[in-house]
């Protein structure tokens, strides 16, 4: 099916009104994926975007686990023909190189050696456009503002940018907005994170130098004194480099964000010789106070998927494998509960379970990630009883199988324990940082574009 677009005139011209089986608010990886795989399963689907593909976002590292589900999806070789390579991710480490790479082919189980790194604008716009291909109905430039429940289904009303009004009306809707999170601000069900807040300054650098040979496409992190830096090669000479801090290092700096950014950029041990030759390319932006979940992931006619349901940080990669995966749970249920109806609260109860235990993991080492005894296991990790390896699985996104991860990271969450009682100052040196951040906000547009 040809993808539709907004009429061009507005007036007085009468609402659009457009029926569907299923409308996927949010044209993203989570939303063009579940409109995809509805659509292959003969459902009559309406993909709704607000804004014009290709459009910048942020998110370009991807996880391992994510390429099977690229390839149900039809778009893998695509996907790894605007990518680079990634083979594995390096954090800081007291060793002689300066850093210890964690190499998917060293992860529990590994079905899949390598990611890719790819511009979000390109990465987005391929799989919107699969959808369209794969029959679903999809509009771009038009804002859906809110949803109705009715016994038979629900009514969703927009706004395309000609002015042109639309009324959706659909058996199911799945909330795929990302951060915008449609239905949690509607039904006020989005709770800021107790402990996280972090905001974050980034940018497309050129010049940056890479890793050497099969480390060259390696996601690089570093870590600074209240946050940790990412740095993202991409196709071509670009690099993406961003720097995650506590909201109060952005309000209380003393020259602009560029400055601070570079300022930074430059203190970190082994990173200022990569950037020796490096230069902002773009825009500089900004987000902050990204940290929240959900109250509810379901209603009575309504999933959310993605960001739309949860968001902690992105220092493990995870988000976009996250709103993938969860593309595909809730592409299941709902294809299921529109046979059977009756066995909604089921599904869906199952539904927002798989979502909530596949966090679980990845959730605990993020809100620790910059603990001083966090630092020094990363640093300097043991592989016994191939805890390292069900480390790596966690860090390719193997967060939904078991063979043998769950236990371990329960060891590794015990040796973590241990560590603390053992180090205790260091302990609450962790503690006291984790509690700062959740008194901290954060106003992106004072610190350069706001950034999705
Ligand atoms: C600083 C930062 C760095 C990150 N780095 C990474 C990373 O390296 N790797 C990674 O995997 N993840 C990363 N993430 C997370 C990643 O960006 C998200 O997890 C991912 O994009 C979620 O996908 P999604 O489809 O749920 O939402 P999105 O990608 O945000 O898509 C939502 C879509 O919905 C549209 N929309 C919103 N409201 C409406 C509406 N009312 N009507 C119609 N359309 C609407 C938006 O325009 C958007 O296109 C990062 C996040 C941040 C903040």
């Amino acid at each position: 099916m040809p993808q539709a677009t907004a009429p061009a005139a507005a007036g007085s011209m009468p609402e659009v009104a457009i029926a569907a089986d299923v409308l996927v608010v949010g044209g993203g990886p989570a939303g063009s994926a579940a409109a995809t795989l509805l659509a292959t399963r003969g459902r009559k689907v309406v993909l709704v975007e607000k804004d014009q593909h290709p459009r910048f976002h942020i998110g370009e590292s991807l996880l391992p686990m994510s390429m099977p589900i690229l390839a149900k999806l039809g778009v893998l070789d695509k996907v790894l023909g605007i990518g680079v390579r990634k083979t594995g991710a390096d954090f800081p480490s007291t060793n002689s190189a300066g850093y210890r790479v964690f190499r998917f082919t060293r992860s529990l189980n590994p079905t899949w050696p390598h990611a890719v790194q790819v511009r979000r604008d390109q990465f987005d716009e391929l799989l919107f456009r699969n959808a369209a291909t794969h029959g679903v109905q999809c509009f771009e430039n038009l804002n859906v503002s809110a949803m109705t429940e009715a016994a038979n289904g629900i009514t969703a009303v927009g706004k395309a940018s000609t002015g042109q009004s639309y009324r959706i009306e659909s058996t199911y809707l799945i909330d795929a907005t990302g951060r915008d999170t449609l239905l949690g601000k509607q039904f006020h069900l989005k709770r800021r994170h107790a402990t996280h807040q972090s905001a974050a300054l980034f940018a497309h650098f050129s010049g940056v130098q890479r890793r050497s040979g099969d480390d060259a496409g390696n996601i690089s992190i570093y870590r600074t004194a209240d946050g940790w830096i990412w740095v993202i090669p991409l196709p071509g000479d670009v690099t993406s480099i961003g720097l995650v801090c506590g909201p109060q290092t952005l309000r209380h700096r003393s020259g602009d964000s560029a400055a601070l950014l570079w300022q930074t950029l430059r203190e970190v041990p082994g990173l200022s010789t990569r950037l020796e030759n490096a230069a902002v390319v773009g825009p500089l932006r900004a987000t902050g106070n990204y940290s929240y979940r959900c109250r509810e992931v379901t209603g009575e006619r309504w999933l959310m998927v993605g960001d739309a349901a949860s968001f902690v940080d992105p220092v493990f990669s995870s988000g976009v494998h996250l709103a993938l995966q969860s593309a595909v749970e809730a592409a299941e249920a709902v294809d299921h509960v529109l046979d059977r109806p009756q066995d909604r609260a089921i599904r869906w109860r199952a539904y927002a379970k798989a979502r909530s235990s596949g966090q679980r993991h990845i959730e605990w080492l993020i809100l620790r990630f910059n603990t001083p005894v966090m630092r020094n296991l990363f640093a300097n990790p043991r592989n016994d009883w191939r805890l390292e390896e069900a480390l790596i699985s966690l860090l390719a996104g193997d967060f939904h199988r078991d063979g043998g991860i769950h236990w371990r990271f329960r060891v590794f969450q015990g040796i973590y324990l241990l560590a603390c009682i053992a180090s205790p100052l260091q302990a609450v040196r962790g503690l006291v940082s984790r509690w700062g951040r959740s008194l901290q906000t954060f106003d992106s547009r004072q610190h350069g574009t706001g950034a999705q």
